[in-house]
């Protein structure tokens, strides 16, 4: 495998230096007569991708916007669908057809893990093979190819490993990696696409606890729904993140961090925040809603689960009503994004509960064992790292 990750940007070195542009198009890319046409205002690498040095960033000033990494992967499935011939390329626009399955059906999944540089230099990667299995299932639920687990795994170890300059400095951030699998194919019917597009781009972000932890103020949502039963919920669907978008902003004009969900049923149980999962915390008893079709299982969710079994804590799935945050403990979020994060109150119905948030509680004991796994820091007894 590792072979193979350094022959293929061994290949992109040589595409490279022969021309390339911020212009990337699906299908027929590296066109030789366009290369020479772009030579001109395309300047080579004096370096290789990869090569241990640090892009110019303010690593001291990292937000959560995008900063689009150097170069990106693009792989393509056959009609029958197979996927092959992944290649990185140049970070830039893509060319799409107008009738392509993901503008007109929402054909499309999105994952999100990051690259860690270890004080020694290394890279490391958190559980990959997870977001492979998630964005199968998701394929699985919209009718789409996919590729394999190792397709995934290998195109993710090549755009961490070919932007590892972007990888910011060890307590500085991550490297943000943003997998993409989308119904490329024309389709005009409602049907499933032709073919289809998996893409890799990557954008550095900054530590979530850089200047102490932030701690959210969520707001519980009982008009709007994430997800149904019977829905898509489960998988990282994109159709899944524009219908948030408009309570997400109420609730941020009020004063909000972010949004907690109402199961649509009973409008009574805690699902989940607009893009993390929730847990709460009270005595030795840590729980957690659970993953019954429309909640997004997520792999921080998965971790968090078994190390606070294995520090001695009783974790539970189960269904959770909203009254029982009035005598929780601790209230916390997970995600990939904001690893976890303390919440210090949650409104609902118009009374604000409240939460102490300490440098001892159970959820800053979880997160700094977690990421001292992700970051090398602890031990990784339970295989969950691949060093790149
Ligand atoms: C991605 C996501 C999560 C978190 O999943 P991780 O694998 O931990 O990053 C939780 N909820 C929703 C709705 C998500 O989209």
């Amino acid at each position: 495998m590792m072979g193979r990750t350094r022959a293929c940007l061994r290949n992109l070195v040589q595409s490279l230096r022969v021309g390339s542009s911020s212009s990337y198009k699906i299908g027929g890319y590296y066109a030789s007569q366009a290369a020479s046409s772009l030579q001109a205002e395309y300047k080579p690498l004096t370096r290789s991708p990869g090569e241990d040095e640090y892009a110019d960033v303010d690593w001291d000033n990292l937000g959560f916007g995008l900063m689009p990494a150097d170069y990106m992967y693009t792989m393509r499935s056959t009609k029958d669908g197979v996927f092959e011939g992944g290649q990185l390329s140049r970070y830039g626009n893509i060319d799409l057809s107008p009738s392509a399955g993901v503008l007109n059906y929402g054909q499309g999944l999105y994952e999100g893990t990051k690259a860690y540089r270890t004080e020694d230099g290394r890279l490391l990667l958190f559980r990959p093979d997870q977001n492979a299995i998630r964005m199968k299932m998701g394929a699985d639920r919209l009718c789409m190819s996919c590729p394999t687990v190792e397709q995934f795994v290998d195109a993710v170890k090549q755009i961490a490993l070919a932007n590892k300059r972007w990888t910011p400095p060890p307590g500085k951030g991550t490297l943000y990696i943003r997998p993409l699998l989308m119904g490329s194919g024309p389709i005009l019917g409602l049907a499933p696409a032709p073919e289809y597009t998996f893409l890799i781009y990557a954008s550095p972000v900054g530590n979530y606890f850089k200047e102490g932890l932030k701690p959210l103020n969520l707001y519980v949502e009982d008009e709007y729904h994430r997800s149904t039963c019977g829905g898509a919920g489960g998988v990282k669907a994109i159709t899944n993140y524009a219908p948030v978008l408009q309570p997400m902003s109420r609730a941020k004009s009020r004063g909000f961090s972010d949004v907690l969900y109402l199961d649509s049923v009973n409008k009574k149980n805690l699902e989940e925040v607009s893009s993390c999962n929730i847990f709460i915390v009270k005595g030795n008893v840590i729980s957690t809603p659970a993953a019954v079709g429309t909640i997004l299982q997520g792999v921080t969710r998965k971790s968090i689960l078994e190390i606070a079994s294995d520090q001695g804590y009783q974790v539970n799935e189960r269904t959770i009503p909203v009254e029982e945050l009035v005598d929780a403990d601790e209230v916390f979020c997970t995600g990939t994004a904001v690893t976890v994060a303390s919440v210090c109150s949650i409104t609902y119905q118009g009374k604000r509960i409240e939460y102490k948030v300490s440098d001892q509680s159970v959820s800053r004991e979880l997160c700094s064992t977690l990421m001292g796994i992700q970051t090398g820091l602890i031990e990784d007894k339970k295989g969950w790292i691949i060093e790149i």
